[in-house]
């Protein structure tokens, strides 16, 4: 059985993501690896989590994987390992998944929100280095927020929708004020620079989320931490067990980070079918691009901009728009499921309010949480149903999704 829009005839259904279609040919094969955990009930740090380990760093260009309980997990024992404590302030984006800054306020440090590039959503360098330059003062080796009196610490690039942030300014920023950098590559397993360097091998720490809307998704939570550092790899890996090494000795207080032996198998066999999920996210990429270009809707509807020679793994395809909110009614009346990333920036949550920010001080994050829509990207889309997404964008900005 195909997903109901894959059929010739009837109205054509679009959902945002459909893992049934994904499931369905792959489905002897993720049963035999889940029997074959059940027949040995080895289910925490088995054979497959060390397999999954070993896989992930290999396609990542990293020296080490640590897997662990989920993306945000992965972020918060990232920052752990590097010793972000109360006091201490981590650069990153308010255009992000929540976990993000949640894990940095959850130790006790402070997110400091710097604002977005435009075209790419991504943070902008120009943004840290001001922030740096103009309100932090320098002591010996200590960065301190002016404002705040705090110590920056680390900073914390999300490559947002699969495209990875400038890490070349964002590596040399962090050696010129002695900061860590941790990759928040949630969304972005395989996503590559211009000069090839992938997702997560850059920074100290990067850290994946196999959530199941992920281009490599379990069948439930699970995350990993890449890098190369050896220290910092062990002390990823004890941490992940409360701390405890050896086991019931604790020299340092860590979690319950562990990854499941159900999902490392899970996701074995899946990562072994990413690079062609991959391509085919790529190539419904250009299709819509195609599609919105013929249909000469490029001053309604911008496309995204995939930087020079980078490796776009389009987690999700995501538009810039004008009167955003009546279009996605209007796909949604027409069987077409959409999302936005992300409605509120976190500069503008409620539980940041403490922190003290105001719209304007992250004026571009703020714009695009108002113009942004995510559009159906999965790789089984059929060609009828990028079309009909494509004539739905166009039907509505020539006046007739309005009525
Ligand atoms: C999904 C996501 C996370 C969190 O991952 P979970 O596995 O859901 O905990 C963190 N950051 C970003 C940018 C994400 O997209």
């Amino acid at each position: 059985m195909q997903s109901s829009g894959a059929s010739s005839g009837g109205p054509v259904e679009v959902p945002l993501l459909d893992l049934k279609a994904q499931y369905e040919p792959l489905r002897n094969e993720i049963e035999q690896a889940i029997r074959e955990v059940c027949d040995t009930q080895r289910f925490v740090l088995g054979p497959k989590v060390t397999e999954l380990e070993q896989r992930v760093a290999e396609y990542s260009h990293a020296r080490f994987a640590i897997g662990v309980s989920s993306g945000t997990d992965a972020l918060l024992v990232a920052l752990m390992a590097l010793d972000i404590a109360p006091g201490d302030e981590v650069i990153t984006t308010p255009y992000t998944f929540f976990a993000t800054a949640g894990v940095i306020a959850r130790l006790g440090a402070r997110p400091v929100f710097c604002d977005i590039d435009e075209t790419t959503f991504n943070l902008s360098p120009a943004a840290v280095t001001e922030f740096l330059e103009q309100r932090c003062d320098r002591y010996d080796r200590r960065v301190v927020d002016r404002r705040t009196g705090g110590t920056v610490k680390a900073i914390m690039p999300v490559h947002l929708y699969g495209q990875m942030a400038d890490m070349e300014a964002f590596t040399d920023i962090a050696k010129r004020y002695g900061l860590a950098v941790v990759e928040d590559a949630a969304q972005a397993i395989g996503a590559e620079l211009a000069n090839g360097r992938r997702a997560g091998s850059i920074g100290d720490i990067g850290c994946f989320s196999f959530f199941p809307t992920k281009n490599l998704g379990a069948f439930g939570d699970a995350g990993m931490c890449v890098t190369n550092d050896e220290k910092l790899a062990e002390r990823l890996r004890i941490l992940r067990v409360h701390g405890g090494e050896p086991k019931y000795y604790h020299s340092v207080i860590g979690g319950n980070f562990r990854l499941d032996e159900l999902q490392a198998a899970v996701l074995c066999v899946k990562l072994g079918h990413l690079d062609d999920w991959t391509r085919a996210r790529q190539e419904n990429a250009k299709r819509y691009d195609e599609l919105f270009k013929a249909e000469g809707i490029g001053a309604e509807v911008r496309t995204p901009i995939v930087v020079e020679g980078q490796r776009h793994i389009f987690n999700q395809y995501v538009i810039r728009v004008s009167r955003r909110d009546e279009l996605r009614e209007h796909l949604r009346e027409q069987g077409i499921g959409t999302e936005i990333y992300y409605p509120v920036p976190l500069h503008e949550q409620k539980c940041f309010e403490y922190l003290g920010y105001a719209r304007e001080d992250c004026p571009v994050a703020a714009a695009a949480a108002e113009e942004t829509l995510a559009l159906p990207i999965y790789p089984e889309l059929t060609d009828r149903q990028l079309e009909h997404v494509a004539d739905h964008v166009a039907m509505f900005y020539a006046g007739q999704g309005t009525g």
